[in-house]
């Protein structure tokens, strides 16, 4: 595997910021499951049907957005593994440099940008 091209001081930067955005993400998942209408016990006492339906499509977006979260989660835990295994920034399909500039935008990105438009297709 190659090595990482960005410094020591670069790497303790994204470091914290990777940890602030995991920070963020976990709030937001709990909030997120506190919003479920699913969550609360007494849910089906006095619903009325359709007031069910609404609830129902609200808990799935919940779910959706939930899912979406963890597996951001899981991007920042393994950009966090990467950083402490010198190979950070380092496109996992090609291994070639992911660049500076989209890991500015992105700091848990995977894969460079060539690979990325590959998996799109
Ligand atoms: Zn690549």
């Amino acid at each position: 595997m190659p090595k990482t091209n960005f410094s020591q001081a670069e790497l303790e930067k994204i470091k914290k910021r990777l940890l602030e955005e995991e920070k963020r993400v976990s709030e937001d998942i709990k909030d997120l499951e506190k919003a479920d209408p699913f969550a609360d016990p007494n849910r089906l006492l006095e619903n009325e049907a359709d007031e069910d339906a609404r609830e129902e499509l609200e808990h799935e977006n919940i779910e959706a957005q939930i899912k979406q979260l963890k597996s951001l989660q899981r991007d920042i835990k393994s950009a966090l593994e990467l950083i402490e295994k010198g190979e950070y920034g380092i496109c996992q399909m090609c291994g070639k440099p992911i660049g500076k500039q989209r890991l500015e935008l992105i700091p848990y990105a995977k894969l460079c940008v060539d690979c990325m438009n590959k998996l799109e297709d």
